[in-house]
């Protein structure tokens, strides 16, 4: 039976730590670090991660300074609000969350956050440097990822890395991390071929799909470490409830794994932690250098 690497008992880990960094840093300057979350329009579940993110804050002593602007608000108002919130010196990460409303520009916004703010680690500069091999502000979901590996000692160095999925937001920098850490990183899409022949050979299989239930125990190599970043909501056959699920057929794929991700549990939480780490450290650098 795998090893169940849970992401919830780390993140809950590392933000203690955090809170204990903050109040210990907050004795020595006039103001606690702080978070502007963005968001735009009514998306359900959009409003639940806002939520979510302003609690970590609070739970942790980050200042937030959070809009909500109706879902018609233009391109030209929101790029304002971005504008202030770069020269607001309480503010040391700024968040957009996304989906935006279709009228807007998501990519004009988020190339306009200042870098040494950019929580979400998704601007060019911070991409940038990803691929340079430099610090910088990494991107929460695969940072999440490679936090949870370093905690149960599972080194990528010298390992098959299989990432299934190359968006923006999760693919590609999980990708160039594993690669940073010395894996040897295949990824696959939509129109790779083989797909289920080339995830069997991975010993560190990230899925990034979308789709629930997609990796199935014949696409898992005996003792791989599986990690599954999906959280897709179905309808449970039996209670007729929704439920949340991720791309990795958990059921069939715990015997066989060596290690793997719960959803919900395991890299979702770690992603809002990413996050709150992100802001603190662009707080320390606006401080220290
Ligand atoms: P995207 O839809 O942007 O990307 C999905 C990727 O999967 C694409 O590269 C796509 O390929 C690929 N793909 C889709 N269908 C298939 C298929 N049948 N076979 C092989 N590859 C396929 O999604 P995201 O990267 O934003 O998110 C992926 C999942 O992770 C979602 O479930 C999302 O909810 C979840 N997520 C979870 C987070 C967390 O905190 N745990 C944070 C962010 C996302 P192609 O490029 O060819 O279209």
């Amino acid at each position: 039976m795998a090893q169940r690497l849970d992401g919830k008992a780390l993140a809950n880990k590392i933000q203690s730590q955090l809170a204990a960094d903050i109040n210990h840093d907050s004795e020595h300057r006039d103001r606690p670090p702080g978070l502007a979350v963005l968001m735009v329009g009514d998306h359900p579940a959009s409003a639940a991660y806002v939520r979510n993110k302003e609690r970590a804050c609070e739970r942790l002593g980050i200042a937030s300074f959070g809009s909500h602007l109706p879902a018609d608000t233009s391109q030209a108002t929101v790029a304002e609000i971005i504008d202030q919130l770069n020269q607001d010196d309480r503010v040391d990460g700024i968040l957009v969350q996304l989906p935006l409303p279709d009228h807007i520009d998501a990519v004009a916004l988020l190339n306009r956050i200042d870098p040494a703010k950019d929580a979400d680690g998704l601007h060019p500069e911070n991409m940038g440097r990803l691929i340079r091999g430099e610090s910088g502000l990494r991107s929460c979901t695969p940072a999440g990822v490679m936090a949870v590996l370093k905690e149960y000692n599972i080194e990528p160095a010298g390992k098959k890395a299989v990432v299934l999925g190359r968006s923006i937001l999760v693919g590609k920098p999980m990708a160039l991390m594993l690669l940073e850490a010395n894996a040897t990183v295949t990824i696959a899409h939509s129109r790779t071929q083989d797909l289920a022949e080339l995830c069997r050979q991975a010993d560190i299989l990230v899925a990034a799909v979308g789709r629930p239930n997609m990796i199935g125990a014949d696409w898992v190599k005996p003792g791989a470490t599986v990690i599954d970043v999906g959280i897709n909501r179905i309808q449970d056959a039996e209670s007729g409830k929704s439920r949340l699920v991720g791309d990795v057929d958990f059921a069939s794929v715990e015997p066989l794994a060596g290690a793997i991700t719960p959803v919900p549990g395991g890299i979702g939480p770690m992603t809002v932690t990413m996050l709150l780490h992100n802001t603190v450290l662009s707080y320390r650098k606006r401080f220290n250098g």
